[in-house]
């Protein structure tokens, strides 16, 4: 089953299928290629927005030193500046930040949350080409079995509220386990997608493509519980 049939399931079982787009829920990424798999795992059941409706929405800081301190940060300053810039707030308006990276056991847990400027010299940015060179010259002398690694994602979600309101966050994390291949393999995905070889497979995300990049990522389970709480709590 697609990631996307997935999270419908968890859906429809909380809610029945007249209700699925009665939630609104703001993306909050400028990363295009995440913003792309959110928008996959959610399927057509939500109406979704993203930060291009929004042009003038703040920048995000991202100086907490853990993806939990990071994403509720973002979320929490998004939700804030949507809330007072609104006319009127709807019932089931939310924000969903996602905070996410790579941890690689031979390294402690490098490069984390700084896996977006692993080798950039400042804090800007540094290209995936970049990052992925320098990871691997990092690994040049650990062997297959020491290459253990994994994806987290932290998925951070709010309820918009009007203004003078105080939002709360939920979080919901999701983890991928792999190891990291010996050079960079395949074109999909992004990031170090083609040096992460998941848990169960000889492929990287990179060969693997998308469909199955979805029914194991990181993004996918923290949204699969994003889902679930979305649909059967009230917040
Ligand atoms: P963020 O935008 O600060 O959360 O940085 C996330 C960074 O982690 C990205 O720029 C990628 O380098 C890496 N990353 C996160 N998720 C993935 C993924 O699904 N595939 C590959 N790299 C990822």
């Amino acid at each position: 089953m697609s990631g996307k049939s997935w999270l419908r399931l968890i859906f429809r079982w909380h809610l029945g299928s007249t209700q699925l787009d009665m939630f609104n829920l703001v993306l909050a990424t400028r990363n295009a290629h995440k913003m792309e798999e959110l928008r996959v795992l959610l399927g057509d059941d939500f109406k979704v927005q993203t930060l291009d409706d929004f042009p003038s929405a703040p920048a995000f800081p991202e100086t907490a030193g853990s993806f939990v301190g990071n994403v509720t940060l973002k979320v929490l300053t998004l939700t804030q500046w949507i809330g007072t810039s609104l006319e009127s707030v709807d019932a089931e308006q939310y924000v969903v930040a996602d905070d996410s990276g790579l941890e690689v056991d031979a390294l402690d847990g490098a490069p984390g949350i700084h896996s977006a400027r692993y080798a950039s010299l400042d804090e800007n940015n540094s290209s995936d080409a970049d990052n992925n060179t320098k990871l691997l010259r990092e690994l040049e002398s650990v062997p297959a079995e020491k290459r253990a690694a994994r994806f987290v994602c932290q998925i951070a979600l709010t309820k918009i509220v009007s203004r003078g309101d105080t939002p709360e966050a939920h979080l919901f994390e999701g983890v991928c386990e792999g190891h990291i291949a010996e050079a960079a393999r395949g074109e999909q995905g992004f990031g170090y997608d083609p040096l992460f070889i998941p848990g169960g497979y000889e492929q990287t995300f990179g060969e693997l493509g998308a469909e199955i990049k979805n029914e194991l990522s990181h993004r996918a389970k923290a949204l699969a519980k994003m889902v679930e709480r979305l649909s059967s709590t009230a917040m």
